[in-house]
């Protein structure tokens, strides 16, 4: 007869996370946590931080291991959500080749996995495989425009190169595979000196210096809340094994780098002043998600408005910058 878990964790799963430590993968343990799973967070501390998990350090369904995926796992969980990877472009083009490694060697090495256990994996991918659009907004079935061999391209084509391994594992090995295509996301537990945008103005506005301002600022972004994004790959995770994706999770309100300054400048009352620098290589001009088939398929969209967002991380980074600096 085939064991039987006690009734109270009969719906308990236990889930695993690589780069659970970090931005997005810190909300998402915490959300598994509270709908009562088990998680299993792995990860090398490149760009996480204790910090970003220390409230979830100590409750008995939490456990961390510390990591790297482009290294063999062997674990035994019941769902996987592929995170790990630097996201930032200060970060990921720090030590390129490690970048690409982690997206294609981590991608085989997670996929070696769920393909042993028989369970869905879910990978984190980026509207970045659209490069440089000539298609706005970004829909799933266009096929992007990306420098093969510029600054970003290991990011970039390390994420596309892990989506083909997510197909074929799933064409050849008839694995569940959940690929999401996450547009920029922001929120709390950002890394202050990651140098995106969001954390980068407010960090700015926060401490009276000017607003760095790359370009003439007339570039667009569309940015999701991590609370709503994090909802999305929950309801993505949930669907049925015939739900591959891609699917794009974004929020469609776009907004060019300047209107993002000057909201920033709005909410925390900072007196600092726009300073114009270059534009760096390969830097799209456009980003906007097309969620038509996250609205169909999920029945999901982002809820949180860029100004409430932007109020909620504002005080995540004082409190972050008053400890620091008090
Ligand atoms: P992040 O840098 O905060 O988190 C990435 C985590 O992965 C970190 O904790 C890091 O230490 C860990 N990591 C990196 N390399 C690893 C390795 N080889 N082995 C184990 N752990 C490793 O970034 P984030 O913003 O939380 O992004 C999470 C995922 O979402 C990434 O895969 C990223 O590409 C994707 N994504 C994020 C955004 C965004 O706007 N934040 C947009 C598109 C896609
Ligand atoms: N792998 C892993 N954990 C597992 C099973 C596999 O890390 O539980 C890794 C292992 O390094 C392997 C890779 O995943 O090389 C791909 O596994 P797969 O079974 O697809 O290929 P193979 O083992 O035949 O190379
Ligand atoms: N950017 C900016 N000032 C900054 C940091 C970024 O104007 O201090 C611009 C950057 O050139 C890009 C946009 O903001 O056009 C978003 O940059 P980010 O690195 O956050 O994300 P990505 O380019 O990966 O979408």
């Amino acid at each position: 007869m085939t064991p039987q878990r006690p009734p109270r964790y009969a719906m308990q799963k236990r889930v695993l996370v690589t780069g659970g430590a970090g931005f997005i993968g810190s909300h998402l343990c915490a959300r598994l946590l509270e709908q009562g799973h088990s998680v299993l967070c792995v990860d090398n501390f490149f760009t996480g931080t204790r910090a970003n998990i220390a409230g979830l350090i100590g409750n008995p369904n939490f456990e961390l291991m510390r990591h790297d995926i482009t290294f063999p796992l062997y674990v035994e969980v019941d769902e996987i959500y592929n995170l790990a990877c630097p996201a930032s472009p200060v970060h990921y083009q720090f030590d390129p080749v490690q970048t690409t490694k982690t997206s294609v060697i981590g991608a085989v090495n997670m996929l070696g996995l769920a393909k042993r256990l028989r369970v869905p994996i879910l990978q984190a991918s980026t509207s970045e495989v659209y490069g440089d659009p000539s298609v706005h907004p970004q829909f799933e079935e266009y096929w992007g425009n990306v420098n093969p061999i510029g600054p970003r391209s290991c990011y970039d084509e390390g994420k596309r190169c892990a989506e083909t391994l997510f197909f074929d594992y799933h064409r050849q090995h008839k694995l569940a595979i959940k690929v999401i295509r996450i547009f920029n996301t922001y929120g709390p537990h950002m890394h202050p000196n990651d140098g995106r945008v969001v954390s980068n103005f407010i960090v700015q506005a926060l401490r009276g210096e000017n607003i760095t301002i790359y370009g003439d600022g007339t570039q667009t972004r569309s940015f999701c809340y991590v609370d709503d994004l994090v909802a999305g790959m929950m309801a993505m995770m949930a669907t049925p094994d015939s739900v591959t994706g891609p699917i794009n999770l974004g929020n469609p309100g776009e907004f060019t780098m300047l209107e993002l300054a000057q909201q920033v400048l709005e909410l925390t009352g900072s007196a600092g002043k726009l300073e114009f620098r270059p534009l760096p290589t390969d830097d799209p001009r456009q980003r906007q998600p097309d969620i038509a088939k996250a609205k169909a398929l999920l029945d999901w969209e982002a809820r949180v408005p860029l100004r409430q967002g932007l109020e909620k991380t504002i005080a995540y980074f004082a409190e972050v910058l008053a400890a620091a600096e008090g």
